[in-house]
């Protein structure tokens, strides 16, 4: 998956009172896009501080480093343009190369829009700064805190037998290609989350609620997904509400041949049903 970037190293220890260098990366979004340039292969290349005008006005702040490099996101209003280098959209992560840097870069979207969100304190509306010991907004005035936002989900693959549920999302150009999934309410437990959105969005109950494995979805600003399996209890007739959810389907192991090859996928969704597709999900 996405994260999985190992040998290479993202090392997010916040450290303090750094300022960047001329051989440091920089992270630049716009909306939904970043600054990057595509070289030989497809791959994708950042700029370093080195390629920014000087006196640029605008304020870099100290992400985490990269294999050894450290990365900063760059912060401020107007437009920054690079010499060589253009906008792409953030989704590139899912398939472009080199996989740990876009993973570095989609963890960079969620620090940048935690720190783009707080820039004021929600309780006393003081200027909030940086604490200098930990990755941690604090207002001066009133002692709040503030930490990046991780807002747990669930991913669920729910099984009936040698079908696993798919479903397709009301929006244009979905396909029949994702598992329940929801975000996790106050007060519930990922169990809960995953018994209330299998009934929300199909109509069915589930049991036999299983944890599989989780994956940071910095695009979301802050999502954490955790995978579930479960088994359909009973009734196995699917109602999908029409609106979040426009279809969904049993779909059988032996038809699921896109997802028969054995191969990293990119997503805990997609990860997830080639495992059930290739019959070594438990
Ligand atoms: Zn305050």
């Amino acid at each position: 998956m996405i994260q999985d970037i190992y040998p290479h190293k993202l090392d997010i220890e916040y450290k303090s009172g750094l300022s960047p260098m001329a051989g440091d990366y920089l992270v630049r979004f716009e909306g939904m896009k970043f600054l990057c340039r595509r070289d030989e292969g497809d791959s994708v290349v950042l700029p370093q501080y080195s390629d920014l005008p000087e006196n640029n006005g605008f304020e870099s702040i100290y992400l985490f480093e990269l294999d050894g490099k450290r990365m900063f996101l760059l912060m401020g209003e107007g437009q920054v343009e690079v010499d060589g280098f253009g906008y792409e959209n953030i989704n590139l992560f899912r398939n472009a190369r080199p996989k740990e840097l876009l993973f570095a870069v989609s963890t960079a979207f969620h620090l940048h829009i935690w720190h783009r969100d707080n820039i004021y304190c929600g309780r006393c509306g003081s200027k909030t700064v940086h604490d200098e010991k930990e990755r941690m907004m604090r207002c001066p005035v009133c002692g709040n805190t503030i930490y990046p936002r991780i807002m747990p989900s669930v991913i669920v693959g729910v099984v009936n037998g040698d079908s696993i549920l798919l479903t397709r999302y009301n929006r244009p150009g979905s396909r029949l290609a994702a598992l329940v999934a929801g975000f996790c309410e106050i007060g519930e437990t990922g169990e809960e989350t995953v018994k209330r959105e299998v009934l929300e969005e199909t109509g069915l109950t589930g049991k036999n609620i299983r944890y599989f494995k989780s994956q940071p979805w910095g695009i979301t600003a802050g999502g954490l997904l955790l995978g579930y399996w479960c088994e359909v209890d009973g009734d196995d007739t699917i109602r999908v509400d029409g609106e979040e959810i426009a279809e969904g389907v049993w779909m059988k192991r032996e038809d699921l041949t896109e997802y028969m090859e054995e191969k990293e996928y990119a997503t805990l969704t997609s990860e997830m049903i080639s495992i059930f597709a290739r019959n070594i999900y438990r």
